[in-house]
């Protein structure tokens, strides 16, 4: 079988359901982390946690199962049946709020600085940002989120392998660590969040 008989098989559009993400709150309601379907099923079978559904009712497995599968839902197919993957998950006896890691990547460096400059303070398109380490690399400078800042292509050839003071230029805040909530690290990373994390998100 070829890879195209095989893809006709499965259908290119019926999506690998278990792998869609799935918000977990903890037991006082506060957002946790996004986790698979698949172990958000686990974690409902086992009885750790209830499904929430778009109301706000909470379901354990058993009742969950009673739900029909709605045309805007996920269906996961199970021997002749289908049951609707859960998009909220209430974790029953999780107590704690972990705190944000945040991820040093430019991404997160551009949300952080807001896609500014952080020697001119202009925003141009982010084609023309790039990130500069404060103490230059070559001087041991290392790439850390205390060291590392945006800057316009201009401003990061005016200072070359200097210092921001060598070079003459300010900063327009010193660089540190963001201090995100889990709510907003998990409406940054999340590429399609659903309606039904809303609530949760926003009020944290
Ligand atoms: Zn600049």
């Amino acid at each position: 079988m070829d890879a195209t008989a095989i893809e006709a098989e499965s259908g290119p559009a019926k999506r690998d359901v278990l792998s869609l993400p799935v918000l977990l709150l903890n037991r006082h309601f506060a957002p946790v982390t996004v986790a698979t379907a698949k172990r958000a099923m686990c974690l409902l079978y086992g009885g750790a946690a209830h499904a929430v559904d778009q109301e706000g009712d909470t379901h354990d497995f058993s009742d969950w199962l009673t739900l029909p599968v709605r045309a805007d839902d996920d269906g996961l197919p199970i021997i002749g049946r289908e049951i609707r993957v859960p998009r909220v998950l209430h974790l029953l006896r999780y107590e704690r709020t972990p705190r944000a890691i945040v991820r040093l990547t430019r991404k997160n460096l551009m949300l952080r600085d807001q896609f500014q400059c952080q020697y001119c303070a202009k925003r141009p398109s982010q084609r023309d940002l790039n990130v500069d380490h404060v103490m230059p690399r070559s001087r041991g400078g290392a790439d850390s989120w205390e060291n590392l800042v945006v800057s316009c292509r201009f401003c990061n050839l005016k200072k070359g392998r200097r210092t921001p003071q060598e070079a003459g230029m300010t900063l327009l805040r010193p660089p540190h660590r963001p201090r995100w909530s889990t709510a907003t690290q998990i409406l940054l990373v999340a590429r399609t969040p659903y309606e039904e994390w809303d609530p949760f998100l926003k009020a944290g």
